[in-house]
């Protein structure tokens, strides 16, 4: 029987170093960009070092643990990419001074297990990498599956401002960090501050006869914008707003109740969506009271391994809006029978 609070509050202050570490990288892009010649090297720095903070914090603080996470070890063993692994190493070494290269890879590697298990923690160390890269919003992912259902989220947004007023595209110097599980709400915490005592938030919905605000991907290739657009047109003939930006700091927006939905209409057949990319994030969002479901209305299914194979897309949104989201994607026929196993 796992203590909730406890793992609650280990997962918070590591995924708190975490985004430290991430943010640190993040203002060193271009010198790494330097010693390593690859424009994407960034980002994997920071996922592997977000990974080793993570593991190595959870393990400390709660003995041996499942972690089904991004990332692998594998390629950073590799002599050509001994660079990287030193700037991974450097980088780890802002919140975890005395590691050791070995202690930063057998960290990482804490992160293989396969989710077969029933119950396990699972974790995406950089969620938006492509944001990550543009000097964007990104967020570090870290959920507890118990028995096939997200009883735990926590998710580290560095570069979302609590304050709605502040672009997406404006790094905050402070970050926000969302909790939550089951039954006890969701809390909003300072990204650099795992001590932060934080402050409980619920669904503000926005009120009624405003134009409705649509969160997507920025990248077209992970969610199709004509669809949402049609969609949108559907059910809001005065006029929508979009806003786009990366990772599941889109779940955190809607939760906090500054946009109505977010919509991830599939791209390609058979593409099924990475439980890291989901966990967290959907459960942040059921807590602060706002549904969420695939395009076919079915509840996302956590027990098949990494990935949601039994569902396709997204939908969450604010009550008043789920329902007649999920009436409009069948009514313009945008939703096929979910992939086959
Ligand atoms: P976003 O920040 O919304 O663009 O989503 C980022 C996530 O999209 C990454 O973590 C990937 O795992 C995931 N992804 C990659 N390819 C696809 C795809 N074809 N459809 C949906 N999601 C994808
Ligand atoms: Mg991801």
């Amino acid at each position: 029987m796992v203590d909730l609070d406890h793992a609650l509050k280990a997962a918070q202050h590591a995924v708190a170093e975490a985004s430290v570490v991430c943010r640190l990288v993040q203002k060193d892009l271009d010198r790494i960009r330097a010693i390593t010649k690859d424009d994407r090297s960034p980002v994997t720095v920071a996922d592997f070092a977000s990974q080793a903070v993570i593991c190595h914090r959870l393990t400390e603080a709660l003995g041996p643990i499942r972690m089904v996470g991004e990332e692998d070890s594998a390629s950073l063993r590799t002599e050509e990419n001994a660079d990287r692994l030193r700037e991974v190493v450097e980088a780890v070494h802002a919140v975890w001074p005395d590691a050791t290269t070995d202690d930063v890879l057998s960290a990482i590697d804490i992160g293989n297990d396969d989710g077969a298990g029933r119950s396990f923690w699972t974790l995406d160390p950089i969620d938006g990498t492509k944001g990550f890269l543009r000097g964007q919003q990104y967020a570090v992912s870290l959920a507890w599956i118990d028995h096939e259902h997200v009883a735990l989220g926590v998710l580290g947004c560095p570069n979302l401002s609590a304050d709605f007023s502040r672009p997406f595209d404006d790094p905050d110097p402070h970050g926000t960090m969302y909790s939550a599980y089951g039954g006890a709400g969701v809390y909003e915490q300072r990204a650099d501050k795992p001590d932060d005592p934080g402050v409980h938030i619920r669904l503000l919905e926005r009120e009624g006869g405003q134009a409705p605000r649509m969160c997507e991907s920025v990248e077209a290739a992970h969610s199709k914008h004509t669809a949402t657009a049609q969609i949108m047109e559907r059910i809001a003939p005065g006029g929508y707003e979009s806003l786009r930006l990366d990772s599941q700091c889109k779940y955190a927006v809607v939760a906090r109740g500054q946009a109505d939905a977010y919509l991830r209409m599939p791209t390609r057949a058979g593409y099924q969506e990475k439980i890291w990319d989901h966990a967290a994030g959907s459960i942040i969002a059921t807590e602060a009271g706002c549904p969420v479901s695939d395009i076919l209305d079915v509840g996302l299914d956590f027990s098949q391994g990494s990935t949601l194979k039994r569902n396709k897309g997204i939908v969450c949104a604010a009550p008043r809006l789920h329902g007649t989201i999920i009436e409009a994607i069948g009514a313009l026929g945008l939703a096929e029978p979910p992939c086959a196993d």
